[in-house]
């Protein structure tokens, strides 16, 4: 280690896609803030495969300010991805992410910060009190998934998706990011014990350019959701699961056999031979669709656990980067 590296005790994290109109005012708006606190720090802005001017923009504040480092990937690898490349890049013990657009402001960074030195907690999370963003495409989706996260992930939360966050760079080291998880990082930090609170910050509209992401993105949250809290709570004990699914599937399938079973013993000594024959379960095409649904039911929540796990053993297990850089734009040494 380098004697700049162990100077660094704050990071600021940013994930950039195509944000060039915004990342002037940020930059000038982190330092002050930055200055102010007196303490060594860097920014590590990753590039997302910017395809506007956001690159030059960067390439140009580097040139100015050593302590801005700057990370490209070769294409547009996601948000989650930014963040991924941020953390392992970042030299601070303690690593702030915010967003590029100017929605996060950095006059909270102090107060994230202030939290964090009292000792007590490993994550202090950004709580978007009064958010500026639509209610029924953006606000009403979130409170729902932010009530749902923190009910089946244990950690409770009112904004998970506020990008403003403090971390110990500890806890963000240790915990393996992909697909849409980066908004699950307290909730996968909670499960290693570590304490996570909020704090009030405030929203602003984004100044240039439009958001990236659309209803889509619910879905999406909605179906990590499920991987979140599967792999929370079942992923080291899955017979406990489809144990529990296969005993009640199989239960109420033979309750329906033995169901069927009785009324036609019933209808044969009541009405004799005649009505046992009659009475027929065999061809009963209710009886075949409910086997067939309950069957295909059960195949697809099993294929899909089970491919997340695969995919959580393949990331983890290869230590395979979920982001390809292009370049690493940096000063040597920070003063
Ligand atoms: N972002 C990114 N890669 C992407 C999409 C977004 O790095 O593929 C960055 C974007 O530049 C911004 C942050 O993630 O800094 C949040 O994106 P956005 O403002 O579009 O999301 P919203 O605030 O609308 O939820
Ligand atoms: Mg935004």
């Amino acid at each position: 280690m380098d004697k700049s590296e162990t100077q660094i005790d704050l990071s600021i994290v940013i994930p950039v896609y195509n944000e060039a109109g915004n990342l002037a005012a940020l930059h000038d708006e982190l330092t002050a803030v930055l200055r102010g606190l007196g303490r060594p720090y860097e920014i590590v802005a990753v590039d997302d495969g910017s395809t506007d001017d956001s690159l030059q923009v960067l390439r140009q504040l580097q040139q100015e300010n050593p302590r801005l480092r700057v990370i490209t990937f070769r294409r547009n690898f996601g948000q989650t991805a930014a963040f991924a490349a941020g953390f392992d890049y970042a030299r601070g013990e303690v690593i702030v992410t915010i967003d590029a657009d100017g929605q996060n402001d950095p006059a909270d960074i102090p107060r994230l910060l202030q939290v964090m030195a009292e000792g007590r907690y490993d994550i202090v999370s950004g709580w978007r009190q009064a958010r500026k963003e639509p209610f029924i495409t953006r606000r009403l989706p979130s409170m729902a998934a932010n009530r749902l996260i923190s009910r089946s992930t244990g950690v409770s939360l009112h904004d998970y998706g506020c990008s403003l966050k403090a971390y110990r760079s500890e806890v963000v080291k240790n915990v393996h990011l992909y697909g849409e998880l980066h908004r699950f990082i307290p909730a996968l930090a909670g499960w290693m014990g570590v304490r996570v609170t909020e704090i009030p910050v405030s929203d602003r509209p984004r100044a240039y350019g439009r958001s990236k992401y659309d209803l889509s993105r619910t879905v999406r949250v909605l179906l990590d959701l499920f991987t979140v809290s599967y792999l929370l709570s079942f992923s080291s004990r899955p017979m406990q699961l489809f144990g529990l699914i296969g005993l009640t599937l199989g239960g109420s399938g033979g309750l329906i056999g033995l169901y069927l079973a009785g009324a036609k013993i019933a209808r044969g000594i009541l009405e004799g031979a005649e009505g046992f024959r009659a009475y027929r379960i065999g061809t009963s095409p209710w009886l075949m669709l409910a086997v067939l649904f309950i069957v295909l039911g059960v195949q697809f929540v099993a294929m899909g656990l089970l491919g997340e796990v695969m995919t959580r053993t393949y990331h983890e297990a290869q230590g395979k980067p979920i982001y390809a850089i292009r370049e690493i734009i940096e000063s040597k040494e920070v003063e």
